[in-house]
């Protein structure tokens, strides 16, 4: 599907079960984050230890189970799991040998965020068919 309207970009990144990795700021447009949807196959890592100059990282576990490292810290995660790493944190990440890891990273410039959701929500008149 893809939809462009006044105020929003919809569009589909195909068969999310066989992505390995795909990032939405260029599909979406996106002008305050970095969203990526990523797949490690079964005892696949990242091959490289990385940090960010500016940006935050979330990562949110959707499936399976694996492995982080963080500044020399190694632990498991498994589906139902988020984290939060700082831009400095020397970070790498790991399937477990019996399951891939899905996992959905949001990037974001730390210490940008001012307002979310109950100061930045805004009630309007328009309603959709179904209320
Ligand atoms: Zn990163």
């Amino acid at each position: 599907m893809e939809k462009i309207g006044k105020n929003y970009k919809v569009s589909s990144t195909g068969n999310i079960q066989e992505l390995g990795r795909v990032t939405l700021h260029e599909q979406l447009a996106l002008t305050g984050s970095e969203v990526s949807v990523n797949e490690l196959p079964a005892g696949v890592s990242v091959p490289f230890v990385h940090a960010h100059k500016r940006n935050e990282e979330v990562y949110v576990i959707v499936y399976g189970k694996g492995s982080f490292y963080i500044d020399g810290d190694e632990f498991g995660v498994e589906a139902g799991d988020v984290l939060r790493i700082d831009p400095a944190g020397e970070r790498c990440i790991k399937a477990d040998a019996q399951s891939s890891l899905r996992f959905i990273c949001i990037q974001a410039e730390a210490k940008s965020l001012v307002q979310f959701t109950q100061n930045d929500g805004v009630p309007c008149e328009a309603k959709p068919s179904w209320l």
